[in-house]
């Protein structure tokens, strides 16, 4: 088979792009290990900002997003049993858009069902060739049978765990991991959120998030010792340490029920430099991740889609590819703010086990100054609405 572009990888930002490259007539493949219904099966993000938003639309698949989706002007921090609002539109004059991966991803791959896209499932042994000439090609395999996919370019969108960033050279590729002694015990319910805006819970028990899908569907999380299995933990274990941890008033509105889903996820940041060898450009989880506090993985994503599309559309359209050079950089500098943001507001709201008196001190007032200053609050604001791309 012979493409413009081969996507390995058909998560959010490998359909993303595919998607808005054949909008523009850039015709492309996207290999993806799983079947359909197991990538849609991933329960993960939730928190999108306007940039992703505004991407969606221009890939026409914002419709169901715009009507169903929930828009956010704040969300709370709980400490001390106190509940504190950061008013994100009167701050930043912006706001984040409520709306779960799980159906963002149904919206982008029933567009690519509607412009008859090329997206294979269950490509086995996907592996990129090379890379470093100008005719770079992927194999996979069909059930028993060799595929072959010759392109211009390849895109890694193939997750943290993906095959495409170990197809860099050891001694070009450099990564930079920082990986929390914790992770969140995720529950997802068919129940009423306990509060219509986000709640980030701080407590010496460790943090817990209230989140939403919609007003029928709650995701909650607490953070856990990484020894936890969800085995350890029946519902009404869950529903009973999630209310210890928030404020009487919110948790005595605890709607509880039976999980639907049932996740614990580590927490880790990790960035790999560069992000383009050769003919191959890594994007999303591909190249970085972080933890899930203050929602910064899929907008994260959303940036590297923003800017490998333009570069492409510049190199298909004009013959200009100073985009497609300037990518890494580019790309790069967006996404450590947003580890910055993301290890920020992990350091501040969670309970570091054995973590010294002093530090404790400090975390407590980092967290007094930001809810006593407006311009701190700023800053939180303008990260968690997303910086501009
Ligand atoms: C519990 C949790 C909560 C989160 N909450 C938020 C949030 O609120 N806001 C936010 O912005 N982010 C959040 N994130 C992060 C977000 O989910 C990720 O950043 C996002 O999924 C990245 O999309 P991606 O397409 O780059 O990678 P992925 O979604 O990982 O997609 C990669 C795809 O590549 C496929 N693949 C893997 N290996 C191969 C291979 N060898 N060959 C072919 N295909 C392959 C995979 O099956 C997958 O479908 C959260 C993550 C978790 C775990």
């Amino acid at each position: 088979m012979e493409t413009k572009v081969c996507i390995i990888g058909g998560g959010p930002s490998g359909l993303l792009l595919s998607q808005l490259l054949h909008l523009k007539g850039i015709d492309n493949v996207v290999l993806e290990k799983h079947s359909r219904d197991h990538v849609l099966a991933r329960i993960r993000a939730g928190v999108l900002e306007h940039g992703f938003a505004r991407l969606m639309r221009e890939a026409e698949c914002g419709e169901r997003m715009d009507r169903e989706g929930e828009i956010h002007e704040g969300f709370f921090i709980a400490d001390a049993g106190r509940l504190n609002r950061i008013d994100l539109q009167g701050l930043s004059g912006n706001s984040v858009l409520v709306y779960g991966q799980t159906e963002l991803t149904r919206d982008l791959y029933e567009a690519r069902d509607r412009m008859r896209g090329v997206v294979i499932h269950n490509a086995q042994d996907v592996q990129p060739h090379d890379l470093d000439t100008e005719r770079p090609y992927v194999t996979y395999r069909d059930r028993d049978e060799a595929m072959r996919v010759d392109c211009e370019f390849v895109i890694g969108a193939d997750g943290f765990h993906g095959v495409s960033r170990k197809s860099i050279p050891k001694s070009v590729l450099r990564e930079a991991e920082k990986v929390y002694p914790f992770g969140w015990l995720g529950v997802l319910s068919h129940t009423r959120p306990v509060s219509p805006e986000l709640v980030y819970a701080r407590h010496p028990r460790g943090f817990a998030l209230c989140s939403l899908r919609s007003q029928t569907l709650s995701r909650y999380y607490i953070q856990v010792p990484l020894t936890d299995s969800v085995e350890d933990w029946s519902d009404d274990a869950f529903w009973s340490e999630l209310k210890r941890r928030l404020p009487e008033e919110v948790a005595a509105r605890l709607v509880t029920g039976p999980s639907i889903e049932k996740s614990i996820a580590p927490l880790r940041s990790f960035v790999a430099e560069p992000m383009r060898h050769g003919r191959l450009f890594l994007a999303g989880d591909a190249a970085h991740i972080v933890p899930p506090t203050g929602a910064r993985g899929l907008n994260s994503a959303a940036s590297d889609i923003h800017y490998l599309y333009h570069a492409m559309l510049a190199h298909y359209e004009r013959g200009d590819s100073s985009g497609l050079d300037g990518y890494s950089a580019k790309a790069l500098a967006r996404v450590w703010k947003a580890q910055r943001f993301s290890w920020w507001m992990t350091t501040l709201l969670h309970t570091f086990p054995d973590s010294p008196a002093y530090d404790q001190r400090l975390q407590q007032t980092e967290l007094e100054y930001l809810l006593s200053s407006e311009k701190a609050m700023g800053s939180l604001a303008e990260n968690y609405v997303g910086l501009p791309f």
